[in-house]
């Protein structure tokens, strides 16, 4: 039988480095304490298997991944013992562009106004999503470097765009304003590209291109524009404008850093590696933040609250909600760790959540 029709769902868990190590057995628990039909699998891929026997992905290990799981959860990589991070570049960029993750979502929701610092900006006024093209662009690592070390010293780093990976994630971002609401259940209706189509006309030239023939496709929804850096401005001055953003790969890494600043900051938030139909990938938006790694102050959340995500991929919907309600609580409670204004430990924390969801 195909492994993925099983009863139980499958999900592999790739906790990585650092405070993955310790932010992903809390969103494991939180999983396990829903009650969802699902089967964990440990993956040890990260740092330490690297400096033990040089294995950065095992013989197979996508093609693994994507036959025999639903789903991946992920934690993060990067470890300063590995000064190349070529670990870290073949297990995770290698994830998003061989298994053609190419949709990287990121919902950008505030739960409680005590964790924005805008001043006067409720819960209500940050709700919108950034669609990531997560499989080209500057990421791809094209480019060389000549006469490295000498005064004539060139490098180039080419900015990839296919036709292809523009309208499939152009396209994407259209899909999902079309099927789905905000929090407060209203539709969604606009979509906004963002790009600097007028410093980089090619690549720029293309993608307002294809998103003026996929927009015609859609006369029910909005279609904006914005450039990147004017776009950062407004973020801050009045997120309350947006609801489905879609652009590159390096903007949208770069944006939802800023994005994350609204939400409480990087322990709070969460992303998708989609490609529908296939394998996807979940993993919280921050890095392995060696300064703070093994200290049991890292911010579980945004690894719970990409759990929650993960099971509404799945069709978890009453799990995730019950994870999302749970975090929510603990916002409220201040049952948090430091980074958001409480002063109790990754592990305290999370068991605090699974407290809520046994209760
Ligand atoms: P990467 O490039 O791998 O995404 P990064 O350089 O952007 O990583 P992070 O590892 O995400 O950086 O973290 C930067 C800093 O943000 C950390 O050193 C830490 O202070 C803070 N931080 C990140 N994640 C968390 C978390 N879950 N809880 C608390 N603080 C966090």
């Amino acid at each position: 039988m195909d492994p993925k029709n099983a009863a139980r769902k499958r999900i592999a868990v790739i906790p990585g480095d650092g405070i993955g190590k310790e932010v992903i057995p809390q969103a494991v628990k939180a999983i396990q304490a829903t009650g969802a039909a699902v089967e964990l699998t440990d993956f040890d891929w990260g740092a330490d298997r690297y400096l033990r026997d040089q294995t950065t992905v095992p013989p197979d290990g996508f093609a693994t991944l994507a036959r025999d799981f639903n789903a991946i959860l992920v934690g993060a990589f990067g470890d300063p013992r590995v000064k190349t991070n070529i670990h870290a570049k073949e297990i995770l960029l290698g994830m998003r562009f061989k298994m053609d993750l190419y949709a990287n979502v990121r919902p950008v929701r505030l739960l409680d106004a005590a964790l924005c610092p805008l001043k006067g900006v409720e819960p209500k006024d940050v709700d919108f999503v950034v669609l990531r093209e997560n499989t080209e662009g500057a990421y791809t690592d094209a480019g060389g470097v000549f006469k490295q070390g000498t005064a004539d010293e060139i490098a180039t780093q080419e900015d990839i765009n296919t036709r292809k990976g523009v309208e499939r994630i152009i396209r994407y971002a259209f899909e999902y304003c079309r099927m789905h609401t905000k929090l407060d259940g209203s539709p969604r209706g606009k979509v906004l590209m963002s790009d600097k189509s007028n410093a980089m006309t090619h690549a720029g030239g293309l993608w307002q291109r294809v998103f003026k023939e996929v927009s015609a496709e859609y006369p029910a929804i909005t279609a904006q524009h914005m450039y990147v850096d004017a776009l950062c401005m407004q973020m801050v001055r009045d997120p309350r404008q947006f609801d489905v953003i879609v652009t590159n790969n390096m903007f949208g890494d770069i944006i939802t850093d800023l994005a994350a600043g609204l939400q409480g900051g990087l322990g709070m938030a969460v992303s998708g590696n989609i490609h529908p139909g296939k394998t996807s990938m979940f993993e919280p938006v921050h890095g392995s933040a060696p300064p703070i790694a093994g200290k049991n102050e890292a911010n579980p959340f945004g690894a719970i609250l990409t759990a929650a995500m993960m099971l509404r991929h799945l069709e978890f919907t009453q799990e995730a909600d019950r994870i999302e309600a749970a975090v929510l609580e603990a916002v409220r409670q201040k049952k948090t760790t430091r980074d958001i204004g409480g002063s109790v430990g990754t592990r305290e924390a999370g068991e605090w959540i699974v407290g809520r969801l046994s209760s």
